[in-house]
């Protein structure tokens, strides 16, 4: 195979507003947006595509490519980099897990491109940047022609590389709630080297009152078919006093939970076994940083 090569003939399309993006979503076939291309062009040259027909390059739409506050949180539009969110100080400030995520991921190069709405809709189990995303209650925006809707980040992956993007529909932003005060957060990756995709990841976000965990959301990567939302564990955290057997205790619950398979990156095993060390670690770094002590 020559990686060189795109094999498919396609037609391609730079539109400058959003209607006219919804347009061609709408009366064109076999569509597929273009936001960085870094999952979409590797795709293309493995020849995993062949039905393509157009390239809709949403880069043209202005209004795409911003981060908006809101009297609530953080609006994070579709064509928005990932370097831009990265280095955007309210992402510094109020939601440094997902900065960490992004951070972890590949090369400045690839986040110059790459964006989180694409993290998002390639739907891969893997993703890096979505496990910040659900912890912080955040909230994935999609238009069409038939009109607007959004869903719960946590709602919004179906199987590996399947979403709930129906057929003409755009994602157009991720919305962040505003986090409550005395928040602390961790995002734990182990790969094979540095900013390589993840053998297992684990998101941590929680909220403290004095001695106590508030609630707690619990997200990781790389251990199931989509990205995991582990509900029912963060939930059991809530009221709960934050100690180091509490902390080993849930990560002993979680590496007990989850079922994840071996690939060509590691074995079932060693993300059962790391599971327990980097859920412990998320936990009691997001206590300290929410300024608790143990
Ligand atoms: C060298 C390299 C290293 C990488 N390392 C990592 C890593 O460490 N962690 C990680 O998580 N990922 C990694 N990736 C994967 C990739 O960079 C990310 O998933 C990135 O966020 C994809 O964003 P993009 O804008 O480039 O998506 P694109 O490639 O443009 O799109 C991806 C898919 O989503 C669809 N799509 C994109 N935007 C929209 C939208 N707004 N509405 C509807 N559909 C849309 C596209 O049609 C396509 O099917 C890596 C990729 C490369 C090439």
């Amino acid at each position: 195979m020559n990686t060189k090569i795109l094999e498919n003939e396609f037609e391609y399309s730079k539109p400058g507003s959003l209607e006219e993006v919804l347009e061609t979503l709408a009366t064109k076939q076999n569509v597929r947006i273009f936001a960085g291309g870094t999952d979409l062009i590797v795709k293309l040259k493995l020849g995993a595509l062949p039905d393509m027909e157009h390239m809709l390059d949403i880069n043209g739409v202005e209004e795409l490519g911003k981060i908006e506050t809101r009297a609530d949180g953080l609006e994070i539009f579709a064509g928005a980099k990932l370097w831009s969110i990265e280095s955007d100080r309210r992402v510094e400030e109020n939601y440094p897990a997902l900065r960490e995520a992004i951070q972890a991921m590949a090369s400045i190069s690839v986040r110059n491109m790459a964006t989180l709405g694409g993290n998002f809709c390639n739907a891969s189990p893997v993703a890096d940047a979505v496990g910040p995303v659900m912890c912080y209650g955040g909230k994935v925006r999609m238009q069409s022609k038939r009109g607007a809707r959004e869903v719960n980040a946590v709602d919004f992956f179906l199987a590996p590389g399947v979403s709930v993007l129906e057929k003409g529909e755009l994602l157009t932003s991720v919305y962040l709630p505003a986090p409550k005060a005395h928040t602390g957060h961790a995002f734990v990756k182990m790969g094979r080297v540095k900013s390589d995709i993840a053998k297992i990841s684990i998101t941590a976000v929680l909220e403290r009152e004095g001695d106590r965990i508030a609630s707690c959301r619990l997200a990781m990567g790389s251990v199931a078919a989509r990205p995991l939302f582990l509900k029912a564990i963060g939930e059991g955290l809530a009221g709960k006093a934050m100690t180091e057997a509490l902390a080993q205790e849930t990560a002993q619950n979680i590496s007990d939970f989850i079922k994840p398979i071996g690939d060509n990156r590691t074995t079932a095993e060693y993300r059962t076994d790391v599971a327990k060390v980097i859920a412990r670690d998320a936990l009691v770094s997001a206590w300290k940083n929410s300024g608790g002590t143990l």
